[in-house]
């Protein structure tokens, strides 16, 4: 019997540890993004800074028709009309939506410092927790 139960026991910890892993991983992400920028690898976790912003969808201002922009350097061609636009000219359109690079869901995104900037400053994907921020030395507790 006490065999039998320290089986059962050892089995539910081992099956807690499993629910608790992935919850756990999205806990901290101030302490990720310091470490992250610390050691410059990607993860799946997330990144920061511009150059690694995910892919974006933004409006063609001539037709209406969506621009995808898989980097944030790549210049912006309109696949239905002649527009073309410049990835410096990217505040000035309207952004759609942005697309998480983990798993292409639509990212929730907005901005800290509307005052200061034209462009998204966060994006987080509601489905991996994949997390993506403008700049990294944000306290997010001040929100
Ligand atoms: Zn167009
Ligand atoms: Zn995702």
């Amino acid at each position: 019997m006490t065999g039998w139960l320290a089986v059962l026991f050892s089995k539910l910890v081992s099956l807690g540890e499993r629910v608790v892993a992935p919850l756990r991983r999205g806990d901290g992400p101030n302490k990720f993004r310091l470490s992250s920028m610390d050691t410059a690898t990607t993860t799946y976790d997330g990144d920061t800074g511009w150059a690694r912003r995910p892919p974006a969808t933004v409006e063609c201002p001539r037709c209406e028709a969506e621009i995808f922009q898989h980097n944030a350097r790549d210049d912006l061609d309109c696949s239905r009309c002649v527009g073309e636009y410049s990835h410096e000219s990217f505040a000035d359109l309207r952004l759609l939506y942005l697309t998480c690079p983990v798993c292409r869901s639509r990212m929730e995104h907005g901005q800290r410092h509307p005052e200061r900037f034209d462009i998204p400053e966060w994006a987080t994907c509601t489905d991996c927790r994949y997390h993506w921020e403008f700049e990294h030395s944000y306290d997010t507790r001040t929100d």
